[in-house]
């Protein structure tokens, strides 16, 4: 197929036939009712503070929660209720990466849990094609604070850590060193995902330290890039070219990245020049730019493209097809977050790429942080639910007109 770019009408993602084939009409109708609603910015901010309310009082949510948005973004509370989603994603050729989304907890159970959860992911993705990778937040292993505590330490500016905070630090490389190394022993790589810019430099620096111990034959550690930053391509390049020198392979998340409003509120309050790119333009530009070297250094980088965005996705498959690499080569892989963007997904997977979805799971409470980012997302990015509600709606034309001429909901 030629390169759909400048053509508005039709795109590669635009099949809505494949964009929901695992979509019964109920489903369809539940989607179309939730964005409808998330489009609303006002009834988006309410639901976010009634909820956070109605948890404080102890009020019995959880069920409404479920029903409604946590069904469209989220997998199941537990690991075995997943495998429902993850085995129907399966059949249409999407693979699952499985992301225990529990936020703000802040105890050794907590960690150890969540440690425990990673690895229990990491021993059902052995050798499981559906299950092609999985990921970590180092603040689901700890502590926010320890972080934001270690980070001068990573980038050379000295600080002291007290004697409590040393323990920690040891306890959360034990933790990270025991999923990584049993990631290797799987064969199952791991990404670790990028989070607010303060605690950024500490997660680059222990991902690094992954990446030099365990990447020697295959990348199995993977980093984040979030190119909002206008400090990520020469990140990108000073890694390339220590992977090369040191001999270790390198495995690469490009997204856009998810704090900006709260990276670009710090940064004003405390007198910083913001992180963060001086337009949506300059993102999108090193987003292509970070996936033209990616490619360029395909031998060593093992790339995923996390991103909702066709014109990147489409410049993606272009450079793919102008180098010469396969639609399934190995080391390139796309991703949406569940319950976004399915007509990518599906149409990806449709034409032979590697394609995931980011399947987050856990009890319904822990994971409201996720989904208030996923509705204030749907509501504050241009044009996207427009996009989704655009293709719902063309997809239950098409099925109405279908039934019309074969009396059937093909
Ligand atoms: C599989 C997957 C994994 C992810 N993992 C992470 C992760 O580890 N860490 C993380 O932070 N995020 C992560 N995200 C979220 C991601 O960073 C984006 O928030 C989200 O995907 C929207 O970006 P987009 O490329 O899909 O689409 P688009 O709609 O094209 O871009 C929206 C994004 O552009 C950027 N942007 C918008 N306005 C401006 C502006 N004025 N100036 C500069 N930049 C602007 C922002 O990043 C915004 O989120 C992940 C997303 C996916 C799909």
């Amino acid at each position: 197929m030629d390169s759909p770019k400048n053509n508005t009408k039709h795109t590669y993602f635009s099949n809505t036939e494949i964009a929901f084939k695992n979509k019964d009409n109920g489903d369809l109708k539940h989607s179309l009712w939730l964005f409808r609603l998330m489009q609303n910015p006002l009834l988006v901010k309410v639901f976010s503070k009634l909820t956070l309310i109605a948890i404080k009082l102890h009020l019995p949510i959880s069920v409404a929660v479920k029903a409604t948005i946590y069904k469209q973004f989220c997998s199941g509370e537990t690991l075995d209720e997943s495998q429902k989603v993850v085995k129907h994603l399966g059949k249409s050729g999407v693979g699952s990466i499985l992301d225990y989304s529990v936020e703000g907890k802040d105890s050794i159970e907590d960690f150890e849990h969540t440690k425990s959860e990673v690895i229990k992911i990491i021993h059902i993705a052995k050798g499981n094609p559906a299950i092609p990778y999985t990921s970590l937040k180092l603040t689901g292993i700890a502590r926010h604070a320890l972080l934001e505590k270690i980070n001068p330490i990573a980038i050379g500016t000295k600080q002291e850590l007290n004697a409590v905070e040393q323990k920690e630090q040891k306890e959360l490389y034990e933790r990270m060193e025991q999923i990584c190394k049993e990631s290797f022993a799987c064969h199952v790589p791991i990404y670790f995902d990028a989070e607010e810019s303060w605690i950024q430099d500490a997660i680059d620096m222990l991902a690094e330290e992954m990446m030099r111990k365990y990447n020697r034959e295959d990348a199995i550690i993977l980093t984040t890039l979030q190119m909002y930053r206008w400090d990520r391509m020469d990140y990108l390049k000073k890694l390339i070219s220590e992977a090369r020198k040191e001999k270790f392979f390198i495995g690469i998340k490009l997204v856009r990245g998810a704090y900006m409003e709260k990276e670009n509120k710090r940064a004003l309050e405390q007198g910083y020049k913001s992180p963060i790119q001086l337009d949506k333009q300059s993102t999108d530009i090193d987003f292509d730019k970070a996936v033209d070297t990616c490619l360029e250094n395909i031998d060593i980088i093992k790339l995923c493209a996390g991103t909702h965005n066709e014109a990147s996705t489409t410049h993606l498959l272009d450079q793919m097809k102008k180098l010469g690499i396969r639609n399934n080569h190995p080391n390139v892989y796309f991703s949406q977050l569940y319950g976004m963007s399915d007509n990518i997904t599906y149409n990806l997977a449709d034409m032979g790429y590697n394609v995931t979805k980011y399947l987050p799971y856990g009890p319904v409470k822990s994971t409201l942080p996720y989904l208030m980012r996923r509705a204030e997302e749907n509501t504050a990015i241009a044009g996207q639910v427009s996009r989704e509600l655009k293709m719902i709606l063309e997809e239950k034309e098409r099925r109405k007109f279908a039934k019309m001429l074969t009396g059937t909901n093909s």
